[in-house]
């Protein structure tokens, strides 16, 4: 069957967070994706508003067959429309994926920082799952911004896969918390001495950043400005 653009179920719709959710989108029989890549995105639109179609990263990645997984947060129409309406038993329209934020696992031993804020985390899921599952030696290691400790988004499945894969960090840092929160982990906006601090290699160091325009823009000043790296050793995917 050729690449299609196709109906698909919602499996199920699980509350990571209060205003995020991920949808498990079942593939109809005989659906072929064609060739895929772990960190594209999807085009999902409802059937009912055809006009209506927004880009969604997958956060599950190119070994799970059978579904695909994005992770909406309630944002916008679209994104309000998902978290606060998509459910079991609906069908949702799925465009299928493309994009070239890829993470680089050929050739080996590069390693990838992935810095996020918010849900512009969910692509790295992908990232992560796939080297671990597929064992490859590529590091990867997760900056993630986040206002306090309630908006991390996949915490627990991000820790497992780092205490499975010893090649995958996972980094927190909190804008927002109180001085009376008993976080004991890093405060504070991303710094460049915080990023340049997980830099060894530079030359074998890709970056990523994912989010809105203004959180990728701010990453690729730092990137090329204050690390002094080439923009070829960085890739980004903007959220508008
Ligand atoms: C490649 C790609 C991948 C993406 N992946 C994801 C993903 O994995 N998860 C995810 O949650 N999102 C993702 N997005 C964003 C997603 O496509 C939607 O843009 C998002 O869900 C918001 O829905 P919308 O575009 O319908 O919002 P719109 O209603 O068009 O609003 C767009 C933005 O403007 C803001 N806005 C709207 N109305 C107002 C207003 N009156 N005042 C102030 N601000 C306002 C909204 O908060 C929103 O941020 C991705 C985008 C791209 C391009």
């Amino acid at each position: 069957m050729a690449k299609v653009i196709a109906e698909m179920l919602v499996e199920s719709a699980t509350m990571e967070l209060p205003d995020v959710k991920t949808l498990k989108l079942q593939w109809p029989e005989g659906y072929d994706p064609g060739d895929f890549k772990t960190g594209q995105f999807i085009t999902v639109y409802w059937p009912h508003k055809a006009k209506y179609k927004r880009a969604y990263s997958l956060s599950s990645c190119a070994l799970d067959r059978g579904f695909y997984e994005v992770t909406v947060k309630r944002d916008g129409k679209m994104g309000t429309s998902l978290v606060d309406w998509a459910d079991t038993g609906d069908k949702l329209v799925v465009i299928p994926p493309t994009g070239r934020f890829l993470p680089v696992f050929d050739p080996p031993g590069k390693h990838l920082i992935c810095v996020a804020g918010g849900s512009g985390v969910t692509p790295f899921r992908g990232f992560a799952r796939e080297a671990t599952r597929r064992n490859f030696d590529t590091r990867i290691t997760i900056l993630y911004t986040v206002r306090t400790t309630k908006d991390v988004i996949f915490e627990k499945e991000f820790c497992d896969l780092a205490q499975q894969n010893p090649r995958i960090q996972f980094h927190v840092t909190c804008t927002r918390l109180t001085p009376e929160d008993p976080w004991t982990g890093r405060r504070g906006r991303m710094t460049p001495e915080w990023v340049k601090s997980f830099v060894d290699n530079p030359a074998q160091t890709v970056f990523y950043a994912c989010g809105t325009n203004e959180m990728v823009a701010a990453v690729e000043h730092l990137v090329t400005h204050d690390l002094g790296l080439p923009k070829e050793q960085m890739k980004t995917e903007k959220w508008g």
